[in-house]
Formats: C-alpha cells, sequence, structure tokens
C-alpha cells in the first residue's frame, strides 16, 4: 500500500475503510538467515536496510513487547550532528542526511522537522569551544553558525540572559538539526521492512543464545527455539543482558532517562534549545507541549520511570533558563532505560563468537543516530565490515585505550 494525498482524500470520503495493518503478524519460522534481537528504532532500520540496500532475504526481527515500546518511542526526538570529534561526526552527519530523505525512502509521514538546533553559551571559554566544535562541524561538511548574544535574544527574548550565574552570551547553532516524530519512525521503519518479507515478531523475547564450537546456532525464546545464520543484537537499555546470554560482559551500564511534557502552550519556541550550564534541553511539539529533559538518574536500573531529585534538577535548569515556564504544569513524565558507554560513544561491532554482531551503546543520543544506526549494522551483517563512517566503533577500542570520549570525562558512564 502507498500512502498518497489522492488515497488520503479517497479514504476520507469512503469513511476510512480501506486502511489495512501495515505490517503482518506472523508466526516464527524454524529459521533465518539474519535475527535481529529487539524491535526498537535500531534494530527495525537494520533489518530495513538489511532487505532494502544490502539485497538480503529470510530476516526476523524479535521483540519481546511491541514494536516502538522501547526508547525509540520515548525520547524528546531531537535530530542533530553537532559532534567534534572525527570518530562521531561523520558518522551522525550521515545519519543527518539519511533523515532528509527518510520519508521520501520509506513513504510514510515521520514530519521530520529541521527546525535548528541551539546550544547556548555562558562563558568566554564556552564560546572558545563551541567554534572548535562549529569548525569540525564544517570541515565534515556538517553546517554550523556562531550567534551572538543579540542574534539569540531576537530568537528567544523571554530568555534571562542576565542570570547573575549563567549570563547567555551566544549560542552555537545547527540550522538543519530539529526534530522527529518518534514513534512515527519505528512504525515506517517496520511498515517497510515488512513490505520486503521481514518476520516482524512481536511478544517474543530471547532468553538464551545457542552456541556451538564459537559459532551462534540460534536463539532460545518465549515462543521457541529459532535457529539463525547471523544474529545482530539491538536492544539499548537491555544490552548487558541480553548478551550475557553469550557470556559476555559490557562496557555498558543502563540508567533511566526521564522525559517531561507540559501542558499546550501557545507559539513559544520553535527550533530546539539546550542549556549550556545545566542539563535541560526543550523543544515545543506540535500540539503546543514543552518537551522537555536532563541528566539521567544517576543510579543502575532496568525501571522505566524516573525519580523526584531528577524532575527537580531538571525543573531548576528550565527555571534558570526560561523563568516564564514556572507556573506551566507538567501534564506527563516517563523514563526509558539508556544504554550508557564508558566513553559515551555507541559500539557497532563483530563479537568473538562467529555471526553474533552487536549494537548498542547509545546513551542519551540514539535517536538521532537511528537511521545512520541501522545502514551501519545491516552492512557489518551483510558484509562482515564496517561501514566506513561506523569503523571507530569498535569493542576493542576500551582495550586499545582509543576512546571517543566527547565530554572528556573519562570511564564514567553515568557523565557521559
Ligand atoms: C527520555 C529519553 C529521551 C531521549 N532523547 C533523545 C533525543 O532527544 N535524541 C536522541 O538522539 N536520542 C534520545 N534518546 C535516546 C534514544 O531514544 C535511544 O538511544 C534509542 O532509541 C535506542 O535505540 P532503539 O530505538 O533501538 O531502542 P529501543 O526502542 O529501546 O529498542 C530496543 C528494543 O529491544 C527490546 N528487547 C530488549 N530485550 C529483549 C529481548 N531479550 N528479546 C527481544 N527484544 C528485547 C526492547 O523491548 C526494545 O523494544 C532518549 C532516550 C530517552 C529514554
Amino acid at each position: 500500500m502507498r500512502y498518497s494525498g489522492f488515497r488520503v482524500i479517497a479514504e476520507a470520503l469512503t469513511g476510512h475503510k480501506g486502511w489495512k495493518p501495515v505490517w503482518r503478524d506472523p508466526d516464527p519460522k524454524p529459521d533465518y538467515d539474519y535475527i535481529i534481537i529487539g524491535g526498537g528504532g535500531h534494530g527495525l532500520a537494520t533489518a530495513y536496510y538489511l532487505a532494502k540496500e544490502f539485497g538480503q532475504a529470510r530476516i526476523a526481527v524479535l521483540e519481546k513487547g511491541y514494536l516502538g515500546g522501547g526508547n525509540v518511542g520515548r525520547n524528546t526526538t531531537i535530530i542533530r550532528s553537532n559532534y567534534l570529534l572525527d570518530g562521531n561526526e561523520p558518522f551522525y552527519e550521515f545519519s543527518l542526511k539519511l533523515w532528509e530523505g527518510l520519508e521520501q525512502d520509506f513513504n510514510y509521514n515521520a514530519m521530520v522537522s529541521q527546525r535548528g538546533i541551539i546550544n547556548l553559551i555562558h562563558t568566554d571559554a564556552q564560546r572558545d569551544a563551541a567554534t572548535r566544535r562549529g569548525n569540525a562541524m564544517i570541515l565534515h561538511g556538517a553546517d554550523a553558525r556562531l550567534l551572538s548574544r543579540d542574534e539569540v535574544r531576537q530568537m528567544y527574548p523571554w530568555l534571562n540572559f542576565d542570570n547573575a550565574r549563567f549570563p547567555i552570551k551566544g549560542a552555537l547553532m545547527q540550522p538543519r538539526g530539529g526534530t522527529v516524530r518518534h514513534d512515527a519512525v519505528a512504525w515506517g521503519y517496520a511498515r517497510g521492512a515488512d513490505q520486503r518479507g521481514v518476520d516482524l515478531i512481536q511478544n517474543c523475547e530471547v532468553t538464551g543464545m545457542r552456541i556451538e564450537n564459537g559459532r551462534i546456532k540460534g536463539v532460545e525464546t518465549t515462543r521457541g527455539y529459532i535457529g539463525a545464520k547471523k544474529v545482530g543484537v539491538a536492544v539499548a537499555g537491555s544490552s548487558s543482558k541480553v548478551m550475557a546470554h553469550a557470556g559476555m560482559r559490557l562496557p555498558i551500564e543502563s540508567h533511566v532517562l526521564q522525559a517531561f511534557v507540559s501542558e499546550g502552550l501557545k507559539p513559544l519556541i520553535d527550533g530546539v534549545m539546550t542549556f549550556g550550564a545545566g542539563h535541560f534541553y526543550v523543544s515545543q511539539s506540535d500540539k503546543g507541549g514543552l518537551v522537555f529533559g536532563g541528566d539521567i538518574d544517576g543510579y543502575n536500573s532496568y525501571a522505566q520511570r524516573g525519580n523526584l531529585p531528577v524532575i527537580e534538577d531538571v525543573a531548576e535548569g528550565g527555571m534558570a533558563l526560561m523563568p516564564a515556564i514556572g507556573r506551566v504544569r507538567l501534564l506527563r513524565t516517563w523514563g526509558g532505560i539508556m544504554d550508557m558507554s564508558m566513553d559515551g560513544s555507541p559500539i557497532i561491532d563483530k563479537t568473538h563468537i562467529e555471526g553474533l554482531y552487536f549494537n548498542g551503546g547509545w546513551c542519551y543520543g540514539g535517536f538521532k543516530a537511528t537511521p545512520a544506526s541501522g545502514w551501519c549494522f545491516a552492512h557489518l551483517l551483510a558484509k562482515d565490515e564496517s561501514h566506513i563512517t561506523a569503523r571507530a566503533y569498535r569493542f576493542d577500542r576500551f582495550l586499545k585505550g582509543l576512546m571517543i570520549d566527547e565530554k572528556g570525562q573519562g570511564a564514567t558512564p553515568n557523565l557521559h
């Protein structure tokens, strides 16, 4: 079924009776060439690109709950490629380019909105760092602009420019950054993968792996054993649990990250904005709610809900930046489980077990990576070699000390 303006009008005139479910609900087959564990954004994108770009078939995605019920449907929807380091910037810029053509590619409205992102600057040293970052972005073919204090004031006059501790001195802007309707991304990839014959199997939790003579043979699931030539794991916050089935301990910790949505307001912020002196980022949804977030809850957890101290901290950040929100009512909060790696950057790599591949360690930032992550993981699965933009995302960087540490925090996953 292709979507078109004509089809929408025709359905509207005939009572919307012609729409059909956009993916099948198949039972698992006894075996596949490829099994992808995890029906989040990354798993679905991997299956889609495996079938579409790399011509592979006999693919299944196994999801323990429902498609899009994990972080892909829980994030604050920000996309950008404003990274500093060589290992990261080409990959995230590749992802942003894929976002730019995604809706045409899978013929699905994911509401990709390049409304621009600004990172506020509060000190002279921060301006130096932002200039360096902007130059690095431009050298990698991305877009970046340094905004003066007056330019920021023209955009958002209601910000607290003269806060005694955190005066606003300017911003680094990436005009091509923005937001995307997160769960529509999962649905678009799911639909595209299903159309190409991928079996999307929900309510199917992987509970074990069958490994013989150093080679993966298949997976044990709540719906029985399923054989596979190759298995790709893309389970985000559950990475450590799933890879433990293969006897692997990962350089990853799981933490909760919370998100917040306010009551609907009149148009206030037309882009995405991040505070440079505390952890607070905000945009406004098309329904008018302020969508914002901050730091992770500092302790390890597999719960999809967070705690009040972090809510208080995020609210303080928001108030320091935009005191006008003091009287705005909060509508909803929720949490997702983040796969926080030791250096804050992801892993897309083979494992020491033949036929078993891993994708994870996305920390706060895996939503924007979804298209490139899927593409690069599919490349690795199909060709057994890393995509050129993902070559740095190897396990052995932790052995060799080749960290990709954007923040310079060291091996402290809760601080990345
Ligand atoms: C509150 C919040 C805000 C965020 N904001 C942003 C943002 O603005 N921008 C950004 O770039 N990133 C953001 N992120 C991060 C981003 O959402 C994640 O990094 C990314 O979605 C992770 O990849 P995924 O979509 O594949 O994960 P998920 O959607 O979590 O997919 C993993 C899937 O694996 C399944 N699974 C787990 N165990 C098993 C098993 N044993 N068997 C079968 N299936 C299993 C899970 O049920 C889940 O559906 C945010 C995250 C949160 C929680």
